[in-house]
């Protein structure tokens, strides 16, 4: 595509992930800091991800699907690579082909595995997961016990690990519960190495009584500039940045009707700029304006422009009424997401979480990786 053809473009600055990383591997140099890089990591590319990640230092990532780990093995030859989403029935040679490992979840998926590899005496490393309160995958505690009294799982299990449900809270009493019965079950198998903490608990650092660290963490989000927690000790760089192409300025009068719906009039004879950007590519639109609420903002320089009304798939309107005359013209980018305005800013403008901002950055930018 030829540059400026498209209509947002997205730059992503690797060397402010490989900060982050950093900054979250320091809060804990007993504890090595892995890399969640899951639905093409978190929006902003697996190969480039993992690549930059394993060269600022990153040996272990996790996704959710095996195809996910296909490609991180391809930019990672000699990483430790963790699926998230366990063992579908019948692929244990197919992992095994990737140099994957799966987290096992469930007493048939930790069978399957056993038995694959007592069969083919193929490498089984493997990951157990233990549910400590997140009611999603993982063995009940209940379970778990019963299966170490019993002789253990059949094979050496490389990871324990079990995932927090409340940790972006930190008031939450979850979390230290999560923590206590994570650390009495990793006692049941004391030489496999452990893993609870997600971005949150990285950030968290420890609950009342103890560390949530452990041998092994697991951030993700935060990793591109998002904080879950909303404050805590690290200064996360932003990642994401988007801009959109001014395709037109024009002056209305007060009491003038927006776009769709006509749902929000101008208050004062506004200049607007129509930006060739809209929900397709990412900007929900649930962050546009109406009368009785108020919109998310773009920046001109260090100028915040509100959008003025709803925004439509492709398109969205501001007011840049207080741009200095001649600052902004036609052909010139605004920014939608960056320094001004962050991944969490977005999301909050919108109704949503980060990850969603991040997840559903779109496909339509033209997208360049700094
Ligand atoms: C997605 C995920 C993570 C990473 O979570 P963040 O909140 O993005 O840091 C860690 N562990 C598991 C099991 C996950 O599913």
């Amino acid at each position: 595509m030829t540059a400026g053809c498209a209509g947002g473009r997205l730059t992503i600055d690797l060397r402010a992930l490989q900060d982050n990383w950093r900054a979250l591997a320091a809060l804990a140099p007993h504890s090595e800091c892995a890399a969640v890089v899951k639905a093409d990591a978190y929006g902003i590319g697996l190969p480039q991800a993992v690549s930059a990640l394993t060269r600022a230092g990153a040996r272990t990532f996790f996704v959710a699907h095996l195809h996910e780990a296909t490609a991180a093995r391809a930019a990672a030859p000699d990483a430790v690579i963790y699926v998230l989403n366990g063992l579908p029935p019948g692929t244990a040679s197919d992992y095994a082909a990737a140099r994957a490992r799966p987290v096992l979840g469930s007493a048939e998926e930790i069978a399957e595995w056993a038995d694959f590899a007592a069969e083919t005496g193929a490498d089984a490393s493997a990951a157990i997961h233990l549910d400590t309160g997140m009611t999603r995958l993982g063995l009940s505690p209940a379970e778990a016990r019963a299966m170490f009294a019993s002789g253990g799982p059949g094979f050496r299990p490389s990871l324990l690990m079990s995932h927090l449900a409340c940790a972006d809270e930190p008031d939450r009493a979850e979390t230290e519960r999560q923590r206590a019965l994570f650390a009495e079950l990793r006692a049941l198998a004391p030489d496999v190495p452990a893993s609870l903490a997600n971005s949150a608990g990285t950030l968290l650092g420890r609950t009342e009584s103890g560390d949530l660290a452990f041998d092994l963490r697991r951030p993700g989000v935060s990793l591109y500039g998002s904080n879950p927690i909303h404050g805590g000790s690290v200064r996360l760089k932003p990642v994401v940045r988007i801009e959109a192409r001014v395709i037109q300025l024009r002056q209305v009068p007060a009491g003038t009707a927006v776009g769709y719906g006509g749902v929000e009039t101008t208050r004062r004879p506004t200049t607007l700029a129509i930006l060739s950007v809209g929900y397709a590519d990412g900007i929900f639109r649930a962050a546009g304006g109406a009368d009785d609420a108020r919109g998310a903002s773009a920046y001109v320089g260090e100028i915040p422009c509100p959008y003025v009304g709803r925004i439509s798939m492709d398109l969205i309107a501001i007011d840049v009424t207080d741009v200095p005359e001649g600052a902004l013209k036609r052909g010139d980018w605004v920014e939608m997401l960056g320094d001004h305005v962050g991944v969490d800013d977005l999301a909050r403008a919108s109704g949503t979480i980060g990850y969603e901002v991040l997840t559903a950055l779109g496909r339509r930018h033209e997208r360049r990786y700094a």
